[in-house]
């Protein structure tokens, strides 16, 4: 069988180096029925048509991004270590091939808790597999899913979230740090508040120079949805309607500053620009560019 390139890509950030890493991709069944839960599935479906995508099967790819500072590698979000899918299994691999060691990481900084972005922090023996990393979140992520109390505030079919924070973390204990909003996880990188897929989720501000990136982990799943369509919010936020407030504050910050954006489940290379197109946006993709 033909084997694909490896799939990385690598910008700056003013001087920072930065490369996004894919994990792989699954596939959503029928993702006109209930997958988006403010919109009718004539109007997904159109949605779908319009950007040349199959109202069959659309894909969920998983990226995660990394930073190098010279001084320090910052992970943001971990991936799903292979172990939620056997398609998607490809950071250890694509890793590699971008030159960059788990056990040289230094920060993996979490978005929020959903098992595709924090499984991968461990084997599926549950083994460290950043070994020297200090791991930061959110605070407000962190007291949501630490506190059992919340148990029976949380949707059904996320509640195996606290169950799995447990587990995760667990093996990072003593080097754990908590991010209030605005807090700094390195010089020139700041969390951010995008709370509502879930109750603490949060995005990355990456600046240097006169150049930004945004690091928006969920505040949108694929582009053509919703981003286009902001309003729209999906079976998996947890608060959609603050899901889709948070969205049009990070993406319009993003529009005015004209920095550039990193969608955790956008299309490799997952990247690129967006600008105010009506009540949403437009997503501009990255050009391939030999000057890194
Ligand atoms: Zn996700």
């Amino acid at each position: 069988m033909a084997e694909q390139s490896p799939g990385f890509y690598r910008y700056k950030v003013g001087s920072l180096v930065v490369t996004t890493v894919l994990d792989g991709s699954s596939a959503r069944a029928n993702p006109t029925q209930g997958f988006v839960l403010n919109a009718d599935s004539a109007a997904v479906r159109s949605a779908i048509l319009d950007a040349g995508l199959s109202p069959a099967s659309l894909d969920n790819p998983y990226n995660v991004t990394v930073v190098q500072t010279g001084r320090q590698t910052i992970l943001f979000d971990a991936g799903t270590g292979g172990q939620l899918n056997p398609a998607v299994n490809r950071i250890p691999a694509n890793m590699a091939a971008a030159g960059l060691d788990p056990a040289q990481v230094d920060i993996v900084a979490i978005t929020h808790f959903h098992p595709d972005h924090i499984s991968g922090l461990t084997s599926a023996a549950n083994a460290a597999l950043f070994p020297k990393a200090e791991i930061v979140v959110p605070a407000a992520e962190w007291a949501w899913w630490t506190t059992e109390g919340n148990v029976p505030r949380t949707p059904e079919a996320q509640r195996g979230v606290f169950a799995n924070t447990r587990r995760r973390f667990g093996p990072y204990a003593g080097r754990l740090r908590m991010l209030a909003d605005g807090a700094e996880v390195a010089p020139g990188i700041r969390l951010v508040a995008a709370h509502g897929h879930t109750p603490g989720h949060s995005a990355y501000h990456v600046t240097d120079g006169n150049q930004a990136l945004y690091v928006m982990g969920d505040c949108s799943s694929r582009p053509e949805l919703f981003l286009r369509y902001a309003d729209w919010y999906s079976v998996v936020d947890v608060d959609g309607p603050m899901a889709s407030a948070s969205r049009k504050r990070l993406f319009g910050r993003a529009a005015d500053e004209r920095a550039r954006v990193v969608g955790f489940h956008f299309p490799f290379p997952a990247n690129g620009y967006v600008a105010r197109d009506g009540g949403g946006f437009r997503f501009v993709p990255t050009e391939w560019s030999s000057a890194v």
